[in-house]
């Protein structure tokens, strides 16, 4: 899934959240700009903060499950997939009822071309689509190249100018986290990069007069139906 129907507008996703020291900026954000996002949460952090899941829930944003750990998911066998997955979305089934069709990103993108995966996701959840993205911000690539604290608003700049200036763009799938898991130095500038590149790209985004949408399931006589796990 890569493009949405109306080239009018993008689907901001917010992978690896919700952080406690910046998910509340995210959100005002948003807010600010009118604007929605669809976020796929790590179990492992939306557990020690459940009152954000039910305040961007709240706000009208969707909320996937983005697996309980932080690992290669489509590495581990059927059975860790599919606990992972059923034990983050237990926890976000507190705060909103279950989607229907259920959109998936596993950690690291894993398994997205993988029909073993797909095949295992779909016995979880029937009707269930694997979601890619078009635009990527790089956002996980940021913080490790900043030095000090001022390089954070050009390095972030930088790069919404570069997605900006991409053909995908409208009606594009954009991909940003809320402070990217990895393991590279120099995390010490994520919350920072995060909300500074919330902010300059929902302007840029207002600026190109493209609207952020919840990302749409697939409906089943789009030429993209072709990406769900069935
Ligand atoms: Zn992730």
């Amino acid at each position: 899934m890569r493009q949405l129907p109306d080239a009018g507008t993008v689907a901001i996703t917010v992978d690896d959240a919700p952080m406690p020291d910046t998910m509340p900026a995210m959100l005002d954000l948003l807010d600010r700009h009118s604007a929605k996002a669809t976020f796929f949460m790590s179990g492992c952090r939306a557990v020690a903060v459940p009152e954000l899941v039910a305040e961007t829930v709240r706000r009208g944003h969707a909320v996937y499950a983005h697996g309980w750990d932080h690992v290669r998911l489509d590495r581990e066998g059927p059975q860790r997939l599919i606990a992972d997955m059923e034990r983050c979305e237990a926890l976000l089934a507190k705060h909103r009822p279950t989607p229907d069709p259920y959109l998936v990103r596993l950690p690291y993108n894993g398994g997205w071309r993988n029909d073993r995966i797909h095949r295992t996701l779909a016995g979880w959840r029937p009707g269930c689509q694997m979601v890619h993205w078009g635009p990527s911000t790089e956002d996980h690539m940021i913080s490790p190249r900043c030095t000090r604290p001022e390089d954070v608003e050009p390095e972030c700049r930088r790069e919404v100018e570069r997605l900006l200036a991409d053909p995908r763009l409208p009606g594009g799938v954009i991909l940003m986290h809320d402070q990217p898991i990895n393991e590279r130095p120099g995390g010490q500038f994520k919350p920072a990069v995060t909300i500074t590149l919330m902010r300059l790209l929902l302007e840029g985004l207002g600026r190109a007069g493209l609207a952020s949408v919840v990302l749409p399931a697939a409906a089943p006589t789009d030429w993209w139906r072709r990406f769900a796990l069935t």
